[in-house]
């Protein structure tokens, strides 16, 4: 079955898709993005990642290219044509294609659209889940606005580079201070020897994960402790659990920090148990 994308008002078979090579997107990263988990054939807390793509177009100035209704309507024309039962819908917004130029080009200009959706393969995940992953720790080189999601990842890619060259399948940014800010593609989690969760404010040097949101509400239902304060890599390393949060990882154990191996080597039970929770608290979207 080939692949489908939506570019613009068309559903294209993905090899033939494609946007102008004068697209702001291409040129000057000027755009922003979304990807929302598929599970079960529903969309993972859609509501919180369209407040938060409205919230990333408008700190940059760009329109909504579609209202929200019809928004929705081609996330899922785009899952169903894609069959997706389990996997993810991205979708990415630019300010459009115009004579390039660091000035915006006129306030009429049509934003581009383009959605793509694909499938996981969940037995993989899962056990991938269950081994736990380990992580890299860097530098954080980003602009001080990564609390926008642009596609501006440039940083983020090395990051994950770095990673996988060093058998690592994330990297966590830390500040001059030592504190972790977040993944390259996630945020940053540990489990004190209190089973209280820590994870750094949303205020400065993170991009304010959904699944992040989601997780605190699941820890509040379940009486856990949540402690929104930053944290050191050294005390990363002496905790009892760490984990990341993304919409494409949901909640993964980390096992390994550097060359730290976290307590036994074994992925966290509070990981665990709240990856195995997550989605009874998250919302589900037909
Ligand atoms: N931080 C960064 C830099 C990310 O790129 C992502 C997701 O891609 C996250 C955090 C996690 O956000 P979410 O839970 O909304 O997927």
């Amino acid at each position: 079955m080939s692949r489908i994308a939506y570019v613009n008002g068309l559903y294209t078979p993905l090899r033939d898709a494609s946007v102008h090579i004068e697209d702001r997107g291409f040129q000057f990263a000027d755009g922003v993005y979304e990807v929302c988990e598929i599970f079960g054939g529903k969309i993972i807390d859609e509501t919180r990642h369209l407040a938060r793509l409205k919230r990333s177009l408008s700190e940059l100035g760009i329109r909504m290219p579609v209202e929200e209704g019809a928004l929705k309507v081609i996330l899922r024309e785009t899952v169903r044509r894609n069959r997706v039962r389990n996997g993810l819908v991205y979708f990415q917004v630019t300010r459009g294609s115009a004579r390039r130029d660091f000035v915006f080009p006129a306030a009429d200009t049509p934003p581009t659209l383009v959605v793509i959706a694909r499938p996981v393969d969940r037995a993989k995940v899962e056990a991938g889940a269950a081994a736990g992953i380990s992580v890299i720790t860097v530098p954080d080189n980003r602009w001080e606005r990564v609390d926008i999601k642009t596609t501006g990842l440039l940083p983020n890619s090395l990051a994950r580079q770095k990673a996988k060259l060093q058998g690592a399948r994330e990297a966590w940014f830390f500040d001059e201070d030592g504190y972790v800010t977040e993944g390259a593609a996630s945020n940053a989690w540990i489990v004190t020897k209190e089973n209280t969760l820590v994870t750094r404010p949303a205020e400065s040097g993170i991009l304010r994960g959904i699944t992040r949101t989601t997780l605190i509400d699941l820890a509040k239902r379940d009486n856990l402790i949540v402690s929104e304060r930053p944290f050191t890599v050294a005390e990363a390393k002496a905790a009892r659990e760490a984990f990341i949060t993304a919409a494409t990882a949901v909640i993964t154990p980390v096992i390994r920090i550097d060359d730290i191996v976290l307590g036994d080597g074994k992925p966290g039970a509070l990981a665990i148990k709240l990856r195995a929770h997550f989605h009874s608290v998250a919302e589900h979207s037909a």
